[in-house]
C-alpha cells in the first residue's frame, strides 16, 4: 500500500514555538501552569501535565509561580490581571496573533471603528477585541453580517489569523461601501490554507484519507470536512489506536495529513500502523 504523507502535516510555526517554550519552562520552573490547554492535543497536554504543567482556566485560580500564555493569546484584561498578581509570564502568543492585537489597538487609538473578521466565540478573537480599548469594535463572521454594520466615518479591518482570504475580501468590499475611510491589515496566517490546499490535492489522488488530530481541534475537523468532500473514505483519528484495519479493503493508496496542533510522534505512530496493514 502506498502512503502519501502531507509535507505540511502537523505543527505550524506558532504551535511549535509554544510547545517548545512550554517544555522548556517546565524544565526550569518550580511551579508552573498554562492558562487553558496549550494546544488542542490531549496527548501533548498530558505529557506536559506529567512534567508538572497544570491547566488552569482562570487567572484568579493560578496559585503562584509561572503561567504560560498559549499561542492564540489572552485578553488585555487577563494580561493586566496576571501582571497585577506579579506572576512570571512565559508568553507563547504566536507573533502573528500579537500583530493582529497590535493593529487592533493602534486602529482603536487612532479613532477607527475596528472591524474584526472572525468567529466571535474563539479565544483568539476575544483576545484581539480586548485590545481595541479606545472605541467601537464589531466582530463580523461573513458578508451577511457585514451588510448589517452601521455606516462609519473611519473603519479599520483586521482578521483572525485562520480566516480565509476570500471571506476577508468579501467583508472588505462591504466595508468600503459603509465608510468614508477604510484601512485594512491582512493579518491572515497562511499556515491553515497551506494545509487545506495540500490535503485537497492528496485527497484527489488516494483511495482513503486519514486526518490526524485532537477531536477538539477545530482546524483538524475542518481538514476532515474538506477531505471528505473529495474522498468519502476519510477518517479523523486522534491516535494510531483508532486506525481500523477493516477500513483498508481494496485500498492501494492512503493519504495522511494532520492538523496544526498534532505532534510529530503521533503522526509517525499512525504511519507505522498503516504500514503494518496488509
Ligand atoms: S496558525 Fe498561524 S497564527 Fe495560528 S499559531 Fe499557527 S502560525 Fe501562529
Amino acid at each position: 500500500m502506498k502512503i502519501i504523507l502531507a509535507q505540511s502535516a502537523g505543527f505550524c510555526f506558532g504551535v511549535k514555538r509554544a510547545t517548545t517554550m512550554a517544555f522548556d519552562a517546565a524544565d526550569h520552573c518550580h511551579q508552573i501552569c498554562s492558562l487553558g490547554p496549550i494546544i488542542h492535543s490531549p496527548q501533548l497536554v498530558r505529557k506536559l501535565e506529567e512534567k508538572g504543567v497544570e491547566v488552569i482556566d482562570r487567572v484568579e485560580d493560578i496559585p503562584e509561580g509561572a503561567v504560560i500564555i498559549r499561542s492564540h493569546g489572552v485578553t488585555a484584561q487577563e494580561l493586566d490581571h496576571i501582571l497585577a498578581r506579579e506572576l512570571r509570564i512565559v508568553d507563547a502568543t504566536c507573533p502573528f496573533v500579537k500583530k493582529a492585537q497590535e493593529y487592533a489597538a493602534m486602529l482603536s487609538r487612532e479613532g477607527y471603528t475596528v472591524i474584526l473578521v472572525g468567529e466571535e466565540e474563539h479565544p483568539e478573537v476575544q483576545g484581539i477585541v480586548s485590545y481595541a480599548r479606545d472605541g467601537e469594535v464589531f466582530v463580523v463572521g461573513d458578508r451577511d453580517q457585514a451588510e448589517k454594520l452601521p455606516r462609519k466615518k473611519r473603519m479599520g479591518v483586521v482578521a483572525q489569523t485562520t480566516q480565509s482570504f476570500d471571506n476577508l475580501r468579501q467583508i472588505i468590499e462591504v466595508c468600503l461601501e459603509k465608510s468614508g475611510e477604510l484601512r485594512v491589515f491582512n493579518t491572515i496566517c497562511d499556515a491553515t490554507s497551506v494545509r487545506q490546499k495540500e490535503a485537497q490535492a492528496i485527497a484527489r489522488q488516494v483511495d482513503l484519507m486519514l486526518v490526524i488530530g485532537g477531536f477538539n481541534s477545530a482546524n483538524t475537523s475542518r481538514l476532515t470536512r474538506i477531505c471528505s468532500d473529495i474522498q468519502p473514505r476519510t477518517h479523523h483519528v486522534e491516535t494510531a489506536a483508532e486506525v481500523d484495519p477493516q477500513w483498508f479493503d481494496e485500498v492501494h493508496t492512503v493519504g495522511i495529513t494532520a492538523g496544526a496542533s498534532t505532534p510529530r510522534w503521533i503522526i509517525e505512530e499512525v504511519v507505522e500502523k498503516v504500514r503494518t496493514i496488509r
